[in-house]
């Protein structure tokens, strides 16, 4: 008997926290399962993503960006390199002129088992439908941050409440204690007024709910309490098939001329025998210089080793003010672009202070780093509960006033980066994130959860695809509470 081909398109955000999981995601489709892989973005973006996968049959069809959007400047395609986030709106607005041609070039592929497309590409769930596509939604998030926010909202735990920092319980998790401070200001605006961003939202929520299901970054065992109570109770269908950056080719030792100065200096530490603390925020987070200052202090009086990224935004800050000159036997500040995986593994991490991105969390439980969890916004604070109290594979840093929001002083940051680096409780981390990092392993081995829900997704869509061709009408695809996806009937 044929074996049908299995033909997936991809369909990824332009953001680097958004395209990288689906790189991925693309790898483990088109090396473990066989699939042909078409991956979809634009003009700007497609050299990372061919760079990244330059080792693989990946088919990249690069769209044009549209041009001459007021706000927008020209040539900007990604949303880290916008000068300021609060330009994200009209940058997610103007990926919606790419439809036509988006449905111009999937008209023209071989035919497509199914498309992954991020959440914050809301308009293909009309491409898809329109070619009879089943859409799977992929967000970066957890299942536990999914799950959370679906019950905030379905409660109204943040219209009812007063405070920004005043804590109320979760209705179906009651020991767990969140804030108004730990989601965006859109999710408790209590006027409902439309905006922008509110729009936005309600688009996402409105083609995710519509779509066959979602993919998932996370892995079965890591949060089986929030992965059965989504399932059980939201819907679309959530498949955990992470982490997904264990699907990246493991890291080759290269020659030291080879190799970026950061890492020459990781070698360094290492023979040394000193462990490094690794800082990073992400490609998004805006640290205010008033805040940067004060990480600085903070370093400088911490006896650690440390490397920092900054971001292009943040590289002129402080430059010329001695900092560097003053720190440079345990200190090295970069400013370009790394291999974040390559450092987290390096033997001389032994520490992550992190906004805790959801890329970022899992790249350091894989690479068993303890957390130190600085969240700023999305997710990020809801990740960095996960990371302290349900995870327990990190630390939180102290903020001046307790709130989730306020400004770490640099006592605070000193304290807690000693903690992590030196302390008991960074000790107990240690261990404890060795143990996930290697469940996290197990999961997308043969046979593991991941790996089987991947070959369960594949299978269940070929076979609902092999039904419609039996003459069922459809015009979309629709979530049904807790289950996987099923198809909608024409009404007649
Ligand atoms: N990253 C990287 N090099 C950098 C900055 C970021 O490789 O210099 C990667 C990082 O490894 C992660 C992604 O970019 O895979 C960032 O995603 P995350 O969810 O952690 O944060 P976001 O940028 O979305 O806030």
């Amino acid at each position: 008997m044929a074996i049908d081909p299995i033909h997936v398109v991809l369909f990824p955000f332009m953001s680097k926290g958004h395209t990288i999981p689906i790189l991925s995601l693309s790898r483990l489709l088109l090396l473990r399962h066989g699939s042909s892989v078409t991956i979809f973005t634009t003009t700007a973006n497609r050299p990372f993503i061919a760079a990244s996968l330059s080792d693989t049959a990946a088919s990249i069809i690069a769209l044009p960006f549209p041009d001459n959007i007021p706000g927008l400047p020209s040539g900007v395609e990604s949303t880290d390199k916008l000068p300021s986030i609060s330009l994200f709106s009209t940058f997610t607005a103007a990926t919606n002129l790419i439809k036509p041609h988006f449905e111009k070039a999937l008209q023209a592929l071989p035919k497509v088992t199914f498309i992954v497309s991020d959440g914050f590409l809301p308009w293909t769930l009309q491409s898809a439908s329109k070619f009879r596509i089943p859409r799977l939604v992929f967000y970066g998030m957890s299942n536990h941050a999914m799950s959370l926010c679906h019950d905030v909202i379905a409660n109204r735990l943040l219209l009812e409440t007063e405070s920004d920092d005043e804590p109320f319980s979760v209705t179906n998790f009651p020991w767990i204690k969140l804030t108004k401070n730990d989601f965006e200001p859109v999710m408790s605006d209590r006027n409902q007024q439309e905006t922008p961003e509110s729009d936005f939202l309600m688009e996402q929520f409105l083609a995710t709910s519509r779509s066959y299901g979602l993919i998932v970054n996370s892995f079965y065992n890591l949060e089986p309490l929030y992965l059965d109570h989504w399932n059980r109770n939201c819907a679309p269908k959530a498949w955990c098939v992470g982490p997904l950056c264990l699907a990246e080719p493991p890291r080759v030792e290269l020659e030291p001329h080879r190799k970026p100065p950061w890492v020459r200096w990781l070698d360094q530490k290492r023979a040394q025998g000193c462990s490094v603390l690794y800082i990073a925020f992400g490609s998004q987070a805006e640290i205010s210089p008033e805040q940067f200052s004060e990480i600085k202090i903070g370093l400088e009086k911490s006896e650690v080793n440390f490397l920092w990224v900054v971001r292009r935004n943040e590289s002129e800050l402080g430059v010329g003010d001695g900092f560097e000159e003053r720190v440079k036997e345990r200190g090295m500040v970069v400013r370009e672009w790394v291999n974040q995986r390559e450092i987290l593994e390096h033997e001389s991490v032994q520490g992550f202070l992190s906004h805790c991105g959801w890329n970022s969390v899992l790249e350091s439980i894989c690479a068993k780093v303890p957390i130190l969890g600085w969240p700023m916004m999305a997710d990020q604070h809801l990740n960095a509960r996960m990371v302290v109290e349900e995870m327990k594979v990190g630390l939180r840093v102290e903020t001046w006033n307790g709130s989730v929001r306020g400004f770490v002083k640099w006592e605070g940051l000193k304290k807690t980066v000693e903690e992590l680096m030196v302390g008991e409780m960074g000790k107990e981390a240690r261990k404890k994130v060795k143990e996930v990092g290697g469940a996290a392993v197990k999961a997308v081995e043969e046979g593991g959860s991941s790996w089987r829900t991947l070959h369960e997704l594949i299978d269940e869509v070929k076979t609902s695809r092999k039904k419609k061709k039996k003459g069922e009408e459809e015009e979309g695809w629709v979530c049904r509470s807790g289950g996987g996806g099923r198809r909608r009937k024409k009404e007649k």
